[in-house]
């Protein structure tokens, strides 16, 4: 006989009520994302990448530059559409129209609410409003693997660590400060648990972001924290240490993102060609002309840059350094172009990005004199980037017949037909990647988010391809 027991209406498991989620922007919007969709899910919200079935959508958006703010909007305007219940988070729900009134909400006047960036407990207020919390002993709650560090957007085997958040500094063509404030330093103490947490949760390569991750400490005046029992300073350098130390036993890795050429970074070199941290420098200079860098008002623009640049490489010789710059600024004159040509020429520069000159909304910068016109500030990037190419080409081919590490990041069938993966030198997303060729050896697998030898064997544009072995 069969003992199965019908359950009645009451005893079904109400499905959990779903959030749709769309992250937006830089990877600091990526961690307020990561922090709002931990909460929701300790809370027992269901959370998916998608509006479909969803009881209510946030969107977190960009601000920044003129086509991010488009692409926001156009984000908020499809989820109204298609959901019409729409929470607004982020760097654009803190710009203001106008006449004073908050921009999303004049442009969208039916969105349920809008906040700025890194506001978890504004957002959660805003969705228990409208999309009450459920009450299920039995739902999961925040995943073990990661523990204090919460839910990652990332793939598992790399993640973003935020240390600080706002900025002390007023480039004249940025408005960050304006949308999150003076620079906030996280406890180191803080900082640190949630990087062991998120080695012992798999995590391969650790990316130190922030606004000015040199500038880290300093609102703190480098007090001293605590870290596993001992004082450490709230400071680059033995942040960097620690971080290096942490990693080790996984043979992890640690990159720094977004550090200025200050005289302090000379002491985080030596990490580097230790290998405590990756021999890799995310450094955004902007521009090399001393009076386009005062017309920016960039941080450490006094320093010189060049001499520095050898002085860091005489000391590790196998640093790799990425910047952004800036063509087509207010004022640039041909000559100050020209200047940064040599710069980029000179420098050697591994890995950099150029914009073309556009105006940010209520950015300093628009009052300068000697705006220049679209075609010119467009020729110009095009101009360096045809340099950048050239040296960016020219060190890969350097590469050719060395042996190197490789993080995958994707293999199917195990990497029998290849797979793809990244060295030091290739930061996720914003740098090149080292194309894996099917392995010679037949017993050789490939496995996502494990570390694999390979010889270098040519080059596919800002790509490397390597047998893996
Ligand atoms: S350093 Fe300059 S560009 Fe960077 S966030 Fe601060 S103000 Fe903006």
């Amino acid at each position: 006989m069969n003992d199965a027991v019908v359950p009645s209406a009451a005893d079904v498991p109400k499905a959990a009520p779903r959030v749709g989620f769309v992250s937006l922007g830089c990877p600091k919007a990526l961690t307020d994302s990561e922090l709002i969709l931990t909460q929701l899910s300790a809370e027992g919200y269901q959370t998916s990448k998608t509006f479909d079935g969803a009881d209510l959508v946030i969107v977190n958006t960009c601000g920044f530059i003129d086509e991010a703010v488009k692409e926001s909007l156009d984000t908020i305007g499809e989820a109204l559409a298609e959901n019409g219940r729409v929470i607004v988070t982020g760097c654009l729900g803190a710009k203001t129209a106008e006449g004073g009134s908050n921009l999303v909400k004049s442009l969208h006047p039916s969105v349920l609410a809008v906040t700025g960036p890194h506001a978890t407990q504004e957002v959660m207020d805003a969705v228990h409003q409208n999309l009450p919390k459920p009450h299920d002993p039995f739902l999961d709650l925040v995943p073990q693997s990661f523990g204090v560090a919460g839910l990652k957007l990332t793939p598992r085997h790399y993640a973003y660590l935020k240390i600080s958040e706002g900025c002390n500094h007023r480039c004249t063509f940025c408005i960050i400060p304006s949308m999150r404030g003076d620079l906030v330093s996280r406890p180191i103490g803080d900082v640190l648990k949630e990087a062991q947490a998120l080695f012992e949760g798999g995590v391969r390569e650790l990316l130190v972001i922030s606004q000015d991750t040199s500038a880290y400490g300093v609102d703190l005046k480098y007090r001293t924290g605590f870290w596993d029992g001992k004082p450490v300073k709230t400071r680059t350098l033995e942040l960097a240490q620690a971080l290096g130390e942490l990693a080790a036993p996984f043979g992890a890795w640690v990159r720094l993102h977004y550090v200025y050429p200050y005289p302090s970074v000379d002491e985080l070199i030596p990490l580097m060609a230790q290998g405590l941290v990756l021999p890799y420098l995310d450094v955004p200079f902007q521009h090399s002309h001393p009076e386009v860098l005062r017309r920016m008002k960039r941080p450490a623009s006094g320093e010189r840059n060049l001499e520095r640049l050898a002085r860091w490489r005489e000391l590790c010789p196998q640093l790799v350094v990425r910047s952004t710059f800036i063509a087509g600024f207010p004022g640039e004159t041909e000559a100050e172009f020209e200047h940064l040509l040599d710069f980029m020429r000179e420098a050697r520069i591994d890995r950099a990005g150029c914009f073309a000159y556009s105006p940010v909304e209520a950015a300093t910068a628009n009052e300068l004199p000697g705006q220049l016109p679209a075609e010119l500030r467009e020729e110009r990037r095009a101009r360096f980037m045809a340099v950048a190419e050239e040296v960016s080409a020219a060190k890969l081919l350097e590469r050719v017949g060395a042996t190197m590490q490789v993080l995958v990041d994707s293999a199917p069938a195990l990497g029998r037909k290849g797979g793809v993966g990244r060295s030091y030198a290739d930061a996720p997303e914003i740098d090149g990647v080292v194309r894996l060729l099917p392995p010679e050896k037949i017993s050789k697998t490939l496995k996502v988010g494990e570390f694999t030898r390979a010889r270098i064997v040519g080059t596919e544009g800002h790509d490397l391809v390597a047998m893996p072995f």
